[in-house]
């Protein structure tokens, strides 16, 4: 899922900002790093983001247990934010995030 985290700047004088982050739908734990996104092409476009390995076969699981679907598509959570920044042909901003700098 999407979901977003504030980026705490008010103690350097600068406005805070609330950034979108992606969160495991096995765990709920931040997706930083390898993942995966699951689908059903016959579920209406919803998808499922997953660590790799046991969220991933849990969350596979229940997507066959909810849709009835025999299988799910899945692809590289790195390959499916290249294809969506390809396909929006939009240039992202230089991104200024401090790791660091970034609660829940
Ligand atoms: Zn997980």
């Amino acid at each position: 899922m999407i979901t977003f985290k504030v980026w705490v700047r008010h103690p350097e004088g600068l406005p805070d900002l609330t950034c979108p982050i992606v969160l495991c739908d096995g765990c709920r734990k931040e997706i930083v790093g390898p993942g995966n996104v699951l689908w059903v092409d016959s579920h209406g476009g919803q998808v499922w983001h997953t660590h790799k390995g046991a969220c991933d076969r849990r969350v596979s699981q229940a997507i066959r247990r909810e849709t009835g679907a025999d299988h799910e598509l899945s692809r590289e959570l790195s390959e499916w934010m290249a294809q969506l920044h390809r396909n929006t042909m939009v240039e992202p901003p230089p991104c200024a995030l401090p790791d660091e700098e970034v609660t829940s």
